[in-house]
């Protein structure tokens, strides 16, 4: 949408082709309804959230429509935002305020003179190098145009549209392309915690290790939330993507620290606490750190009763230290693409002029949002690259 509005700004006749018969599917479910749209801060901030090879790739873009051009935009256009203390930006909190984003999109495309196609699938491109020539239309027909924009998402929610055949096309063509794989997703759990559905894992650090007590792999400090089938919440949407291509590998296992602290230190920790606090039960010092429900399912699985610290035998103590810094989840299964709030993967970023969005060594063929091998973390990073490439894009045909 942001492509089309710009391309169509330069003075361009533009047909947005849209496979769903509403626009914007993902976004009116985007931050839980909400839309996270960006983020606040500098340009330079927001970069450094991005892996470095990505950062640099998205420096030009993000210079040329930045978080504060994208908020700008949106008040001029009726839509109001907020700030969250995390640094989210939201439209302010009313229903319906992701499709408000969407309205004030499909409004600038309609005011630049954007002729809307819904319900039109796109099924390949024709041509020869170095000219795309036409799109291929889902009912046989060619649409031909001077240039074409790519911006059809990723290959995660294929219920919004995505369904990542787009790379497929692209391959054809030459145009380097990284397999899809999940990112930003709930990650399942081999063993079953399904009693545990609801409760969360608060202010600690989820860690992937190579296996139990092994090296670490990767570590995220935020929330988990139990899931029927394993976790969810921020903390598990950031790690997913590693998660992933480290159990494919063989080598993955997850535990949550609650205090974010060594094993010592926590075990000198309840030493002073045995000192100072002898008739304190056992019980309540753990449930200090962890969630009542599953305290008292350890205390039951181990068939505990009601121990003072005084009384804790050193074996005792190293199960509550081990529980409350490395809290076994145990193996991930595979986490799925198409739960992914974003799909890692798509067009090589070396393929793709970071300047004008241009395939190369195509003239007329151009790509930009989740379609980019771009995968930000959670917080609005992901649709502000989607609409600064986009508008680097619109702004090169
Ligand atoms: C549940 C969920 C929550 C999210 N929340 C946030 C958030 O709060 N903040 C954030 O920054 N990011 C969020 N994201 C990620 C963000 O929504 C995407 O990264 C972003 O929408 C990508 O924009 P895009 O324009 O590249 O692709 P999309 O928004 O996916 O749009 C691509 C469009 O292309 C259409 N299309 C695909 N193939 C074809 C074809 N062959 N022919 C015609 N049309 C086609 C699709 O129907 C779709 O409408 C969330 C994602 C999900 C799934």
């Amino acid at each position: 949408m942001v492509a089309a509005w710009r391309a169509a700004l330069k003075g361009h006749r533009v047909a947005l082709l849209e496979a769903n018969q509403k626009l914007g599917v993902k976004l009116r479910i985007s931050g839980g309804g909400k839309c996270n749209l960006t983020h606040d801060g500098t340009v330079k901030a927001m970069l450094a959230a991005f892996p470095n090879d990505q950062a640099r790739f998205l420096r030009p873009s993000f210079h040329r429509f930045t978080n504060a051009d994208v908020i700008e935009l949106l008040h001029r256009e009726g839509v109001d935002t907020y700030v969250r203390e995390n640094g989210r930006v939201f439209p302010l909190d009313r229903p319906g305020s992701a499709a408000a984003v969407v309205e004030a999109f499909v409004a600038l495309m309609q005011k630049a003179g954007v002729e809307v196609r819904p319900g039109t699938r796109a099924a390949g491109l024709e041509g020869r190098a170095p000219r795309v020539a036409a799109l291929r239309l889902q009912d046989g027909s060619l649409l031909q145009a001077d240039a074409f924009i790519l911006a059809t998402g990723g290959a995660s929610y294929p219920e919004t549209g995505t369904r990542g055949e787009v790379a497929g096309w692209l391959e054809k063509l030459g145009v380097p392309t990284l397999p899809w794989t999940p990112a930003l997703a709930p990650i399942p759990l081999k063993a079953s915690h399904a009693a545990w559905e609801g409760v969360a894992f608060r202010k600690g650090v989820l860690r992937l290790l190579e296996r139990e007590g092994g090296r670490r792999i990767g570590a995220f400090s935020d929330d988990i939330v139990f899931t029927r089938s394993g976790i969810s919440g921020p903390a598990a949407l950031e790690l997913s993507g590693l998660a992933e291509a480290a159990r494919r590998k063989g080598q993955a296992w997850l535990a949550y620290d609650f205090a974010d602290s060594t094993e010592t230190e926590m075990d000198s920790d309840l030493r002073h606490e045995q000192t100072t606090n002898p008739h304190l039960s056992a019980r309540n010092w753990l449930q200090r750190w962890v969630p009542e429900r599953v305290a008292e399912s350890l205390w039951r699985a181990e068939g505990l009763g009601d121990l003072r610290l005084k009384d804790l035998p050193k074996g005792i103590r190293s199960k509550l230290v081990g529980w409350v810094t490395a809290f076994p989840l145990g193996l991930p299964g595979v986490v799925p693409l198409e739960r992914g709030e974003v799909a890692a993967g798509g067009v090589e970023r070396s393929a793709v002029d970071p300047q004008t969005m241009r395939v190369k060594p195509w003239e007329n063929l151009y790509v930009c949002g989740e379609l980019l091998d771009v995968d930000g973390p959670v917080g609005g990073y992901n649709l502000q690259a989607a609409f600064s490439t986009g508008f680097v894009a619109g702004e090169s045909v």
